[in-house]
């Protein structure tokens, strides 16, 4: 391990110690807020509260489909419309208090606990919209005036991103321009086909890459080598805007406030979106390293499939194209993804997955993952292994593009 390496893995090893508790303690109460919505009872996200969502989106859905060009994303209003309120109420409450009677546990806990949403449900809205908006903006609405338009295309980018960790265009940019672009190769600076992935130390590794991207600062040397300098300073106005806010509570309230209000929620997206990405860009074919069909994962009958994102090599292939139409895009070319030998799961989800890579359990991941012929047990691991442990560059790469093959 080199120093920069083990700087890397000493930085995200303090990101999960210090995450970590607060993150299991604020899930065990989003999870039992779910469970008492619907009184231990009956599965999951059928609770009062649920039913009350969709009684509302069922009674707004023919005034509102007419707004957004896809009738699918009626919704996508109603979410926006609770969300700013919402976030913009409990933030400020908990400002009130915290400045009239001091940091408080339990204001800390009842905040955070409240805007993750019962079983994450709000947390998980947000991240799903605020992907959709960096893809989508503005495009996802019509027959309403501009500005009203941009607010909509633009409000977690600027107003709802904030209370969740997401810098100002850390999604629109980073995302879609650099991520999406790049692929997992060299270039993308969340990429992690410099290492194996099947490796707990390496994922630790991973958050601190994670960390730089999503304070924006580890995407500006890409921009400034493209010498694309408006994304340049669009990077620097979104680092400028979430210093802002973090320092303009830290003086009106308290220091304190702004590290676990702020703070804590920004390394929460940090460590849970690392996650995922460690996950969906886990595996490498060895015999073609930029096969899309196996560097993104695909999951079939997905136990927590949220608009299809477990066809994610086809949200990598059209990444603007609506959700909705994924599933056909998906039927239509199956028959590639076997010839392909694409990286398909069956009735898993990705964040289980991600504990089974880590942890290197092979004998897990045999029995869901979906093998192109007849191979024996033994043959299977070493398949996966061998895409796990593909590195395409860095100090450990073990497979070698072809020029003609370098995706970038
Ligand atoms: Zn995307």
């Amino acid at each position: 391990m080199t120093l920069s390496e083990g700087r890397q893995f000493f930085i995200g090893l303090f990101i999960i110690v210090f995450e970590l508790p607060f993150f299991v303690v604020l899930t065990f109460f989003s999870v039992m807020w779910e469970k008492t919505d619907r009184l231990f009872k009956g599965k999951p996200r059928t609770g009062i509260l649920f039913q009350i969502v969709d009684r509302i989106n069922e009674a707004t859905e023919r005034h509102l489909e007419k707004y957004v060009v896809y009738k699918q994303d009626y919704y996508i209003i109603n979410s926006i419309l609770f969300l700013i309120i919402y976030v913009m109420l409990i933030f400020l409450a908990s400002a009130w208090y915290t400045s009239k009677y001091g940091f408080s546990i339990y204001v800390f806990v009842l905040y955070h606990t409240l805007r993750l949403g019962p079983e994450l449900a709000i947390f998980g809205t947000v991240q799903s919209l605020a992907h959709k908006e960096c893809h989508s903006g503005t495009e996802q609405f019509q027959n309403l005036p501009k500005l009203v338009i941009w607010i909509l295309g633009n409000i977690f980018c600027w107003f709802i991103g904030p209370f969740y960790g997401l810098l100002p265009y850390s999604m629109k940019i980073g995302h879609s321009m650099n991520h999406h672009k790049y692929s997992n190769s060299e270039r993308d600076v969340i990429c992690n086909s410099d290492m194996e992935r099947d490796s707990i130390i390496n994922y630790i590794r991973y958050i601190t890459r994670f960390l730089f991207y999503s304070t924006n600062i580890s995407l500006i040397p890409v921009f400034l080598h493209d010498k694309n300098y408006k994304q340049v300073f669009q990077l620097v106005i979104g680092i400028i805007y979430q210093a802002l806010f973090f320092f303009v509570f830290a003086q009106k309230v308290s220091f304190i406030f702004a590290l676990s209000f702020i703070g804590y929620a920004f390394l929460e997206n940090v460590f849970y979106i690392s996650l995922y990405n460690w996950t969906w860009h886990a595996f490498i074919d060895p015999d073609e390293p930029t096969n899309e069909y196996v560097n993104s994962i695909t999951i079939i009958d997905g136990t927590y499939n949220v608009i299809d994102r477990d066809l994610h090599v086809v949200h990598h292939a059209y990444p603007g194209v609506h959700w909705s139409k994924y599933r056909k895009i998906f039927e239509t070319d199956r028959e590639i993804y076997t010839k392909r030998k694409g990286t398909l799961f069956k009735q898993t989800q990705a964040k289980e997955l991600f504990f089974l890579i880590i942890f290197k359990r092979y004998d897990k991941m045999v029995e869901k993952f979906i093998f192109p012929e007849n191979m024996s047990y033994e043959e299977k691991v070493t398949f996966l292994q061998k895409r796990l442990r593909s590195i395409t560059w860095g100090r450990k790469q073990n497979i070698f593009l072809s020029e003609n093959k370098k995706s970038s």
